[in-house]
């Protein structure tokens, strides 16, 4: 997929197209990944269109708190108690395919490592 600021995540945040939405507040917003990996597997996305971690400044420290509290909040939400992951895979060598910002949260089994 083609970085551009306007990708399948906004419009998933706009209600344009259907998604299971597990979580919203006023900068974030999670649902459920619609191939997913491990029993529970979320995604936490800020409403902010930033296409990548690499892309983040500097002004959006408080965003990228609020995006790891948002994780840890939704994996509880989620009865992960014994833990769980959390990636964010950033650019070609990273493996990502949605240029809008997302942490997995990825959980309900025992991950292993290193990731493929
Ligand atoms: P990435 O590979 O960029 O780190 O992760 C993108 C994730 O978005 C993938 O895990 C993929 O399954 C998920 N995804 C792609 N399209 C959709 C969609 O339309 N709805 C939902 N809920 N997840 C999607």
């Amino acid at each position: 997929m083609s970085e551009t600021s306007d990708t399948l995540f906004s419009k998933i945040i706009r209600r344009e197209i259907p998604a299971d939405i597990v979580y919203e507040d006023d900068l974030a917003i999670a649902f459920k990944d619609i191939h997913p990996q491990a029993p529970v597997h979320i995604l936490v996305i800020p409403k902010q269109p930033i296409a990548k971690l690499s892309d983040a400044e500097s002004q959006d420290h408080a965003l990228m708190g609020h995006l790891l509290l948002t994780a840890k909040r939704v994996a509880e939400q989620a009865g992960l108690t014994n833990g769980y992951r959390v990636v964010i895979n950033t650019g070609s060598d990273g493996g990502q395919t949605v240029y809008h910002l997302h942490l997995h949260i990825l959980g309900g089994r025992q991950m292993s490592w290193p990731p493929g």
